[in-house]
């Protein structure tokens, strides 16, 4: 008897750097209140979905011994929300191909959930608007909004309450990969440290940047771009600042910390002057490994079947 082989669907959800990112003080949920510019990048993640008796997951790629497998992982989360608003099991193998650094500060556990809500919308027919698939994607976490919209958003709150920056204008990047990760809440902890002891330079308003953003011209924009979590990252990470300088002399108009780090993300003139950076960088020994990436790019889309 011929038994069909469901075909999965497949989404591909992209990784994130924050332009800007300026972090207000700790509220009383524990949370800071947070204003960013994202922008999403090439560098993404591609996640499968397929009916199967029960839910699992498994992760492929490079990093894919840092991500668990379980309950925990961020994917395996969306859908059993999915599932729930649904009223129907998780009955799925989720597979995750996984191009975007784990605990990299560019949102990769994020990309995932944002991804597995597309997915299973579209494996079982739900039909899920604009709005449900944002709130299910803010219950999820602050930065799976924005990888389900894509593109350049200004974010407040945690991150998630999103308004879209329209830019027809590409950006190319060249980032940095680091041997170890770094984890977002001891990160923001070290910041609150910083800022006890002493008084850390804070980043400036964003309409300077959200003008360059529309200009697109990237000698513009890189003067303006910071982070007030790179001074936690780099206390945490001192390497990182060689990172920094050496994408600098390589040509990248400026680097940052991406996020919560310890990615750098170098903006670049061009894209040969990316691919001639990224060269440099990846002789340099900074850094674990070295991508181009280019952005802003859409949000979490079915790519369509795959192998499983
Ligand atoms: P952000 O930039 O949103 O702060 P990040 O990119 O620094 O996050 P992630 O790659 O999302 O960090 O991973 C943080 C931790 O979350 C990992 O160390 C891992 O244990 C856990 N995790 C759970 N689900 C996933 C997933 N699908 N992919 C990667 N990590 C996951």
């Amino acid at each position: 008897m011929l038994s069909v082989v469901p075909t999965p669907v497949t989404v591909r959800a992209p990784s994130k750097v924050n332009l800007h990112l300026a972090v207000g003080d700790l509220r009383e949920d524990g949370y800071h209140e947070l204003r960013t510019v994202f922008q999403a990048l090439s560098l993404s993640d591609e996640v499968s979905v397929v009916p199967a008796d029960a839910l699992s997951v498994q992760v492929r790629g490079a990093d894919a011994a840092l991500v668990p497998a379980d309950s925990t992982n961020l994917a395996w989360r969306a859908a059993e929300l999915v599932a729930a608003r649904a009223g129907r099991e998780p009955a799925v193998a989720i597979m995750i191909d996984k191009g975007i650094p784990v605990a990299g500060g560019m949102a990769g556990g994020s990309a995932d959930a944002a991804a597995t809500l597309v997915a299973l919308d579209a494996l079982w027919h739900l039909g899920l608007g604009r709005d449900e698939l944002d709130e299910l994607a803010a219950e999820l976490g602050s930065d799976v909004p924005f990888c389900l919209h894509g593109g350049i958003a200004i974010g407040t709150g945690r991150g998630e309450h999103l308004v879209p920056v329209l830019s027809r204008h590409t950006f190319h990047w060249v980032l940095a990969l680091a041997k170890d990760g770094l984890s977002t809440p001891v990160v923001f902890r070290e910041l609150d440290r910083l800022r006890a002891e002493g008084n850390p330079r804070r980043v400036d308003g964003t309409d300077e940047l959200l003008h360059a953003l529309a200009g697109g011209d990237p000698h513009v924009l890189a003067p303006l771009l910071g982070n007030d979590l790179q001074a936690a990252a780099l206390s945490l990470n001192p390497a990182l600042r060689r990172t920094l300088r050496a994408g600098v002399e390589a040509g990248a108009l400026a680097g940052i910390v991406s996020g919560s780090g310890p990615t750098c993300a170098f903006l670049c003139a061009d894209e040969d002057a990316a691919v001639t950076v990224s060269a440099e960088l990846a002789g340099a020994g900074v850094c674990r490994t070295v991508r181009v990436a280019s952005g802003p790019v859409h949000g979490a889309r079915v790519v369509g079947a795959s192998t499983p």
